[in-house]
């Protein structure tokens, strides 16, 4: 399934269903109890985002800003861009053999026409603490959105400067 990456417009509609899907569920969830439905979703959220993306279950998915491409796929785990070590060809340091994810994940983000410019966004340092839980409950109860002190709201940072236009699918 991991060719579908390759398709990030479809990916990206296929996210804005998904996440329309699992907010209208949220009441629903909040019912049941939160931490049971965590129990619930885990392994179906696992094995399919594993199967598309290689997800690590990080419970925190930017996928959305970062060209329907799995940051945590990267040897560093970096969330805002390549480590400076790209090589010439747009390898990895690290593994020679593998693409940068960064150079794939701007790549993509060009072809999506809704999220595509959020590759901009700042992203906040991963919270570890997450790690292993389903990011859709977490998107549910906004416990994705939590940031360290000193960060601000996800949606306010942004690198691009202004007048610039970033070069996304219409
Ligand atoms: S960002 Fe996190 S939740 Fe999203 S695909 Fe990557 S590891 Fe999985």
């Amino acid at each position: 399934m991991r060719w579908l990456q390759n398709h990030p417009k479809t990916l990206e509609s296929m996210y804005g269903s998904t996440k329309w899907l699992i907010k209208k569920m949220g009441p629903m969830f909040e019912k049941i109890g939160n931490e049971k439905v965590d129990r619930w979703f885990r392994k179906p959220e696992e094995w399919s985002k594993q199967a598309m993306f290689d997800c690590q279950m990080c419970g925190q998915c930017v996928l959305h800003s970062t060209g329907m491409t799995c940051p945590m796929t990267c040897p560093k785990n970096l969330r805002n861009g390549p480590c400076g070590g790209v090589r010439q060809n747009g390898h990895c340091e690290v593994k020679p053999d593998m693409k940068c994810i960064w150079v794939e994940a701007f790549e993509r983000s060009t072809q999506m026409g809704t999220w595509g410019a959020d590759m901009m966004m700042i992203q906040p340092p991963v919270n570890r603490q997450l790690e292993g839980s389903s990011a859709w409950v977490n998107m549910v109860t906004g416990a994705d959105q939590d940031v360290p002190t000193g960060w601000i709201g996800l949606n306010t940072i942004t690198v691009l400067p202004k007048g610039i236009d970033y070069p996304t699918a219409k």
